[in-house]
């Protein structure tokens, strides 16, 4: 083992396993536990569409041949949707993977990636994998300190990444931080938006990143079909860009990374803006829903801007996970983004959120304390 060990990259080895929301199918097997309700992984609640059920069918009749490696239909209606040229597209197998492809362009050993305090931990990843020197800035009110961040900038800065609305906090970055920030941040950096909660936020000072690619050559924008357009499983996500960086993304890209169904199933999506609109607004009841009912309950929770609220667990957040999970009922502890003390709950269906209510309300450590107040 010693002999295998000096021949692995250290900064590999020394990596934790990223920890996904736990499975239904998982807990089931692990419990004997039937009714699930799985709140872990800030899924869209709703199934998906039918047009995009119909589209997928459709194209699993062609499985034997290679998926368009180009992805032409799908970047032409993209590019057209959002209004880009296709150009500035890279298309990827979930935006994790364009994440992890903008690090490999962009970083080699030596050089520097700023992050924020909580933020999400497939940055981490994806420059600790290409050699990168990842430095964290601490956050202020768990979301990110433009300002510190900007501080933080050295000459061997290449890269930032910013979450907005960022996971597992949901905190957001107004335009009115934003602007400046990127107007300050010099032109030898590049600053990745990640943009995969943005159809949720509905307040008027935000600014989308792709609205401002052109006055920012060194804006790089991500974003996912997997949250509110309801398609995680099927993984596809993109990156917007300058023609000119994209055509980088695009070299280092495996040439088959997003396949047919997935190319498919999208398409359908970006055609049935009911789907979306309609998933915002369920959103939007469940989060008053969810946010009136920990208040209620007597739990802190940080101010969302996604499709899922983090609050303070009033004791360590792996505990509480646990004992929820026995109620059937998955939730997110997320000690390993800093935050020991917190746990992110998705917002689910009507039904769904008033039976992690009523968990919580159970199990939860104020319900601890609200019966051991009468014996003392
Ligand atoms: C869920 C999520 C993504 C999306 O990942 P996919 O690979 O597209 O499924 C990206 N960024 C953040 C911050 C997320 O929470």
């Amino acid at each position: 083992m010693q002999q295998v060990k000096q021949s692995i990259n250290p900064r590999i080895a020394a990596l934790n396993p990223y920890k996904p929301g736990k499975p239904v199918e998982e807990v089931a097997r692990e419990l004997g536990i039937n009714d699930i309700v799985k709140l872990a992984s800030n899924e869209n609640p709703r199934g998906p569409g039918d047009k995009v059920q119909l589209a997928i069918a459709e194209a699993a009749t062609e499985l034997s041949r290679y998926p368009d490696g180009g992805g032409f239909a799908l970047k032409a209606r993209l590019a057209e949707k959002i209004g880009v040229e296709t150009n500035q597209l890279t298309l990827g197998n979930g935006s994790n993977d364009v994440l992890d492809l903008i690090a490999r362009v962009i970083l080699e050993p030596g050089a520097q990636a700023i992050i924020a305090e909580h933020s999400f931990v497939v940055y981490r990843l994806a420059v600790t994998c290409c050699g990168g020197d990842l430095i964290t800035v601490p956050a202020a009110n768990y979301g990110a300190d433009l300002s510190a961040m900007l501080a933080a900038i050295t000459d061997k800065t290449r890269l930032i990444f910013i979450a907005n609305p960022n996971n597992p906090t949901g905190t957001r970055t107004p335009g009115s931080e934003l602007l400046p920030f990127l107007q300050a941040v010099p032109e030898h950096v590049w600053v990745v938006l990640d943009e995969a909660y943005l159809e949720y936020v509905e307040e008027e000072d935000h600014l989308n990143g792709v609205s401002l690619l052109d006055r920012f050559p060194n804006l790089i924008v991500t974003r996912t079909f997997s949250k509110v357009y309801g398609l995680a499983a099927v993984r596809f996500g993109y990156g917007v860009s300058s023609a000119a960086f994209a055509d980088l993304l695009n070299r280092a890209r495996q040439p088959f990374n997003v396949n047919s169904l997935a190319m498919a199933a999208s398409m359908a999506a970006l055609e049935d803006d009911d789907y979306v609109t309609e998933s915002v607004a369920l959103n939007r009841a469940g989060m008053a829903q969810m946010t009136q009912g920990l208040t209620a309950l007597g739990y802190e929770f940080i101010p969302s801007a996604g499709n899922f609220v983090a609050f303070d667990s009033a004791e360590p957040g792996d505990g509480l996970f646990q004992r929820m999970l026995h109620e059937g009922v998955i939730v997110r502890p997320i000690a390993e983004y800093g935050l020991p003390n917190h746990v992110r709950v998705s917002i689910g269906l009507a039904s769904e959120n008033e039976r992690f209510l009523a968990v919580l309300a159970k199990v939860g450590a104020h319900a601890n304390a609200q019966k051991a107040e009468p014996a003392s």
